[in-house]
């Protein structure tokens, strides 16, 4: 897929202080975007847009450059012990999106550039006793949909190379990754792309890496010797959903080969749920979004972010997981299906 190019970019005073953000200045002088200089707190003024849906399409091709302060590690379970931001957001327009209502009104992408700062708060997060520490960079954003404007994942990653007992987790839906195939990785980063059917792909993710880009590129990453894995998400129950799994993990065995399918593959399965404000701000910027949330069809289970969430009954999410396990049992002989939720 072609490489995105913001719309505007926002300096804050902080961000040139660091080399990356001088770096990301320079990059833009040659390109055709905006460039603005403003604090954080008065960056949402120079996003355009009246309606919730042209606010948020502007917000999208918006990137403040800025640092991160925060100097304390959220948990992240399952998929890993903590998670840290290289960036927030990304360029992609999921109607799905988790982000959705974490964002505000103005869900602008940031990019952090103090990249020693993050990587001194993960050293000390890393356990003192003799296991591993790991650590995803992809729970609040994307970063690798910005990576040739950032370069901080490859930094990231070779940062990591260095640390006994440190590990990182990056999972993506972009296929931007030519640039980390000759690094030092030591095996200590593992790629997952996000998969999902035809149906789910084609109607509810847009600006995103096609489904063969996301599975070539992690063909790439495995024949550079990177640990790989899937993340199945959204899992969605429609009119053929099983036809269209059974179909995905033909596509991904195919593409893989059999050399690649015997290899240790770690699968994470996790259902579609969505809160209650998130289906008011989804039906805001998608109108015509044919995302099922019908209450009804749906159980409540409390969420760790303090609100209630919709997931599917117990029954169907027990058929869901039953399912794809086995689809994916059959065809990965190594697989590790690390959870599903
Ligand atoms: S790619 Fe991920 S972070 Fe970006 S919009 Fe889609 S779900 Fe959200």
């Amino acid at each position: 897929m072609k490489f995105f190019m913001p719309s505007r970019v926002i300096f804050t005073p902080s961000s040139l202080d660091y080399p990356l953000g001088r770096e990301i200045y320079n990059f833009f002088q040659n390109e055709p975007v905006e460039i603005i200089k403003a604090t954080s707190r008065n960056a949402a003024r120079y996003i355009p847009g009246t309606t919730p849906a042209e606010k948020y399409a502007n917000s999208k091709r918006t990137i403040l450059i800025t640092t991160n302060t925060n100097k304390k590690l959220d948990i992240c379970r399952p998929s890993a012990d903590y998670q840290f931001s290289l960036v927030s957001n990304c360029p992609g327009n999921c109607e799905y999106c988790y982000l959705q209502t974490t964002q505000g009104t103005k869900p602008y992408i940031k990019v952090f550039v103090n990249l020693e700062d993050i990587f001194d708060v993960i050293k000390q997060h890393i356990k003192q006793d003799e296991t591993i520490t790991t650590f995803e960079a992809a729970s609040l954003g994307d970063p690798l949909s910005l990576e040739h404007i950032t370069g901080s994942i490859a930094k990231t990653i070779e940062f990591f190379s260095g640390l006994e007992k440190g590990r990182l987790r990056v999972v993506t839906k972009f296929n931007n990754v030519d640039s980390l195939l000759n690094l030092k990785h030591n095996k200590h980063t593992r790629f997952r792309i996000s998969i999902n059917t035809n149906y789910v792909l084609n109607n509810f993710e847009h600006n995103t890496g096609s489904m063969d880009e996301r599975i070539e590129a992690l063909v790439k990453l495995a024949n550079a010797d990177y640990p790989i894995g899937f993340l199945v998400a959204p899992l969605m129950v429609y009119n053929n959903w099983k036809k269209e799994y059974y179909e995905l993990f033909e596509i991904i065995k195919n593409h893989l080969g059999s050399d690649l399918c015997q290899k240790e593959i770690t699968f994470e399965l996790i259902q579609h749920r969505f809160t209650a404000v998130a289906k008011d701000l989804i039906l805001q910027r998608f109108p015509k979004t044919q995302l099922d949330m019908e209450e009804e069809n749906r159980s409540l289970k409390w969420g760790r972010f303090g609100r209630f969430k919709y997931v599917y009954p117990k029954e169907q999410a027990e058929e869901i997981k039953e399912y794809l396990s086995s689809l994916i049992q059959e065809r990965f002989p190594k697989a590790d299906i690390k959870y599903f939720t």
